[in-house]
């Protein structure tokens, strides 16, 4: 009797649930499956030891996971090329390269984008103002001026993009006497990335200086207590904190909706939109290009996609986009892709209604918070090292 031919997964991004489910796959092998995975990076950077490594706590081996040897480990082929278009209606997977990947079965755990539309949209007015001002100057000058100014002003996603820049703001704030950095973002990972530059550039030159510009609602979905003593914190570092939203930056000076501020660079850690490959696609998205998921994290237009982490966005309910969700989803996601290839019925992700979040403070100090309850001590950021150390090496 004939075999039938094995089912081909196709695995797109190495996040965290893929990372999870190689991890699985190294020592539980379903026979007849033929897996792939494809990403853009031969390397996973943890967003949970990022702010950990900025303020000097960690190598950056300690924060990156191999993907190639997990790969190799678990039996799984590997390509490393972004992707760079779904489509759903032929099974087919186009990477930045052109190369054609065919699936059965397909899982997203691709990430998002960082949301700079704030920048964008005010580069886009800048130009048409100065277009129509400077008629001696051609589209093509206006064009890199706005380029230069947009590349100080660094996304926080791709994280491995951000790794370089952040050791470039280094290099230059070891040569200058008074660096200037502004982190825009009101989320807990500008909070944290805040507080670990602060250190990180004042351990250089105590003269040098971190603002936070926030807009008017700082860490909104955290309890009160929570929000209060990371602006504790702030004081205690002596971090600047603005509350008005940047609207552009330009030559050196960060425009906001109260204010100036002359800084040497930007980090954008505004909250995430939709990755760029979504916006080639036949699958049904949401919300500025989000994988739109049912409650098993199944595409609702094409029940052989899985999407989880922050390419996807729940329909049946609000499930905030974050590392968390991304690990726990991820693993009902991996029983889920083994079920649907065996025509087995599939399990839906119950997010828990609370989770723990340990914002580190940049000084071996770290924030907890837990539904309503907040604590913070020297011990929890321990805590925090212990989960965030065991997931990486696990
Ligand atoms: C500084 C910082 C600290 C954070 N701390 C926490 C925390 O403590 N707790 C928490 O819950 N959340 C935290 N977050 C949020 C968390 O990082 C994200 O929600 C989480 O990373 C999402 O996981 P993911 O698996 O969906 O995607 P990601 O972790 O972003 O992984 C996506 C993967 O896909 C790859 N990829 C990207 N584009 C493509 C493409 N086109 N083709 C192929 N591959 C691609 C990437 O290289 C990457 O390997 C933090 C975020 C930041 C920025």
């Amino acid at each position: 009797m004939k075999s039938l031919p094995a089912k081909k997964l196709l695995l797109a991004g190495a996040g965290h649930a893929h990372i999870g489910l190689l991890r699985r796959l190294s020592t539980e092998r379903s026979d007849n499956i033929d897996i792939t995975l494809v990403t853009e990076q031969l390397q996973f950077v943890y967003s949970g030891m990022l702010p950990g490594w900025m303020a000097g706590h960690y190598h950056l081996d300690d924060i990156t996971i191999d993907v190639t040897s997990l790969c190799e480990q678990s039996s799984v082929r590997f390509i490393q090329h972004p992707i760079a278009k779904v489509e759903a209606a032929s099974c087919t997977v186009t990477t930045t390269n052109n190369e054609i990947i065919n699936y059965d079965v397909l899982s997203l755990n691709t990430g998002a984008d960082t949301d700079t539309r704030w920048l964008h949209a005010a580069a886009t007015t800048q130009k048409t103002a100065q277009t129509t001002a400077t008629t001696l100057k051609d589209d093509t000058d206006t064009d890199t001026d706005t380029d230069t100014n947009a590349s100080a002003v660094i996304a926080i996603r791709p994280l491995s993009d951000f790794i370089d820049r952040w050791q470039q703001i280094l290099v230059d704030a070891y040569k200058s006497t008074h660096y200037r950095l502004a982190i825009v973002g009101a989320g807990a990972a500008a909070t944290e990335l805040v507080m670990s530059a602060q250190i990180a550039l004042q351990r250089i030159n105590p003269k040098h200086q971190v603002y936070l510009v926030c807009g008017e609602h700082l860490l909104s979905g955290f309890n009160s207590q929570f929000r209060r003593r990371v602006i504790n914190q702030f004081k205690r570092h002596s971090i600047i904190v603005v509350y008005a939203r940047a609207t552009s930056y330009n030559e050196g000076q960060l425009l906001t909706t109260q204010e100036s501020l002359e800084v040497d660079t930007v980090i954008a850690a505004t909250g995430v939109m939709g990755a760029e490959w979504t916006q080639h696609t036949d699958l049904e998205t949401i919300n500025n290009g989000f994988v739109a998921v049912n409650a098993t994290q199944q595409s609702i237009s094409h029940l052989n996609v899985f999407a989880v982490g922050d390419v996807a966005t729940r329909v049946d309910q609000s499930v905030a986009h974050s590392g968390v969700h991304a690990v726990y989803g991820g693993a009902v996601v991996a029983d889920n892709l083994l079920s649907y290839l065996e025509d087995k019925p599939t399990q839906e992700y119950q997010p828990r209604t609370r989770t723990l979040y340990l914002l580190s403070c940049g000084d071996k100090y770290a924030i907890a918070s837990w539904g309503s309850i907040s604590l913070q001590g020297r011990w929890l950021w321990y805590l925090k090292q212990f989960i965030d150390k065991r997931f990486v090496k696990s």
